[in-house]
């Protein structure tokens, strides 16, 4: 029997790094969580909201389904107008390092 599902993490209890973007997502922060089975295994992931969204839509807009799911990190640079335009939180994460993003987590947004 194969499954899937996610649910959303209020706060995370551990850091994590986001499987879309490959930052951290720190203690505390809200979080999707993914669990299910790929190529028979076992897997659960992590995502911040704005990359599983981006995720998601990126696999509408190629009409991908199931076992063709392509992940954010995996997106031709033809489709980051598209990811720019429609998903910038994410689109700006993907293209941080780490390090960009972790010092961006400690400017103030007004
Ligand atoms: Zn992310």
């Amino acid at each position: 029997m194969s499954f899937s599902g996610e649910k959303t993490v209020k706060a995370t209890r551990k850091r994590h790094v986001c499987i879309a973007c490959n930052k951290f997502i720190e203690i505390g922060e809200s979080a999707i969580n993914w669990a299910g089975m790929t190529d028979g295994d076992f897997n659960s992931v992590y995502y911040h909201h704005e990359c599983r969204a981006a995720e998601i839509g990126l696999n509408d807009l190629a009409g991908l389904r199931g076992d063709e799911w392509m992940g954010l990190s995996e997106a031709d640079r033809e489709d980051y107008p598209w990811l720019k335009a429609e998903h910038p939180i994410a689109y700006r994460r993907l293209l941080m390092t780490r390090e960009q993003a972790a010092a961006l987590k400690d400017t103030p947004v007004e």
